[in-house]
């Protein structure tokens, strides 16, 4: 029996989940369920099977009786208690009557057994807690060096979407859905007028919506929206949708400050490159004074191939990462009078004053060696790389920019990873 219990105890150390522990016990007892006391609820919930209501109230009883007795036996079953400090946390359900030689065993490694399925549970939710902390700090993380909100919000809704289990999420702005494309209960609607800049969280009576506003410096921005046909929202839950949603409303006033700065600033956040609008305006001068000096001036576009892949392969942290390493290393390849804009997403433009075709194509081969050479090394030490599609054209009287812009649409179109020159059938 000694060496019994040695091997349980050493068992049940290397346990790590409610299913390992389940696997152990059954070895050595009849062994039918665990159910344990969660004090937020109020409930008795099943600890092997996900964490499930139990509802029965014969259950509740013995349960309560067993503050009493160590074990109970019906007909059919029999119940054993596990304490904390005295304290009843919840019992063992066993298929058959407990013998003495099991019952003197239980009374060797209960204390045991309880304290793991304590640790185990503690565990379990600090992970979730930390899972919830880490996605509360990449949403602020993501305002820095994120302003538009149409980036924003699908992070937002996909991080949301991983902790609120078995419900569908929606992100409203302005009372009109804006994540993800649709949805189709008018209750929703509905529910999404009544809300103000005052608005706590609304519940439906049967627990099954939920409508988190965000609300920021007094202004409603829009609002989270939960669903579920069958499941309702825990305690849990509704905590950190609060929180994620106030964190969003932070996070999306921030942006819109941001933005209206920055249509003021000249700089990308991200690359350093030019921002769109300054780009534009360096694109003018710059073919105006080439107009005028009588000199050449070539563009390059390039577009990140396959650049969602990244970003869904890696997460959107990486996706950024990869951005900044392409236009440092297309920086690194530049001349100081160079001009690198940033012109979409993942989208660069480089003007190359004093430039003709021929070397143009030159430098545009030279970035994309550069940039299929580079190893990105992502936060969990992978090495990565990417490559890039360039096209190419020279200023003659206008269009330049759309004409770089159709030779790259071909280079992608042809295989991606190559540079092509502007052609004038294209
Ligand atoms: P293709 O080879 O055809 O270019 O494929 P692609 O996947 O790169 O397609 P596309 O250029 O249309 O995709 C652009 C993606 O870039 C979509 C968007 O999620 C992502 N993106 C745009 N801006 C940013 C950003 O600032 N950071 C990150 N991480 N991703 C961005
Ligand atoms: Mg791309
Ligand atoms: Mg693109």
């Amino acid at each position: 029996m000694i060496d019994n219990l040695k091997q349980i105890f050493s068992f049940l150390d290397n346990a790590y989940n409610a299913q390992g522990i389940v696997s152990v016990l059954e070895e050595v007892f009849p062994l039918n369920a665990i159910y344990i006391y969660d004090s937020t609820t109020d409930s008795l919930r099943d600890f092997s099977k996900s964490w499930m209501f139990i509802k029965s109230k014969e259950l509740a009883e013995i349960f309560e009786n067993l503050e009493n007795e160590k074990y109970i036996t019906t007909k059919t079953k029999a119940y054993y208690a596990l304490y904390n400090n005295q304290k009843i946390i919840g019992m063992l359900e066993f298929s058959e009557k407990l013998h003495s030689k099991l019952l003197e065993f239980l009374e060797l490694s209960g204390f045991c057994i309880s304290l793991k399925i304590q640790n185990i549970i503690l565990s379990e939710r600090m992970q979730k807690n930390i899972d919830f902390h880490d996605s509360m700090k990449n949403i602020a993380k993501i305002i820095e060096t994120q302003y538009e909100t149409n980036y924003i919000i699908p992070i937002i809704g996909e991080m949301i979407d991983k902790f609120v289990s078995d419900h569908l999420v929606y992100i409203f702005i302005n009372n009109e859905l804006v994540w993800p494309s649709s949805c189709k209960d008018p209750k929703i609607f509905e529910l999404i007028k009544c809300l103000n800049n005052k608005s706590e969280y609304i519940l439906t009576p049967d627990k099954k919506i939920g409508l988190f506003p965000m609300i920021s410096e007094n202004k409603l921005l829009g609002c989270i929206v939960t669903k579920s046909t069958d499941n309702i929202l825990s305690e849990k839950e509704i905590e950190y949708l609060e929180q994620l949603s106030n964190q969003s409303a932070t996070t999306l006033n921030r942006a819109n400050v941001y933005a209206e700065i920055l249509k003021h600033a000249t700089l990308d956040a991200l690359t350093g490159f030019y921002n769109r609008r300054q780009l534009e305006e360096r694109i003018k001068q710059e073919a105006s004074s080439a107009k005028r000096q009588h000199r050449s001036l070539c563009a390059i576009m390039t577009d990140i191939d396959y650049f969602k892949k990244v970003n869904d392969t890696y997460g959107h942290a990486t996706g950024d990462l990869v951005l900044k390493t392409v236009s440092r290393e297309i920086k690194n390849q530049l001349r100081d009078y160079d001009v690198a804009g940033r012109y979409g997403g993942e989208e660069f433009v480089i003007l190359l004053p004093f430039t003709k075709l021929e070397e143009a194509k030159m430098v545009a081969e030279r970035l994309r060696k550069a940039v299929e050479a580079k190893k990105i090394e992502t936060s969990d030490k992978k090495l990565i790389n990417v490559t890039i599609s360039l096209g190419v054209a020279e200023y003659k009287e206008k269009d330049f920019i759309e004409n770089a812009d159709k030779a790259l649409y071909k280079a992608k179109e042809s295989g991606r990873n190559k540079v092509i020159v502007y052609e004038s059938n294209m």
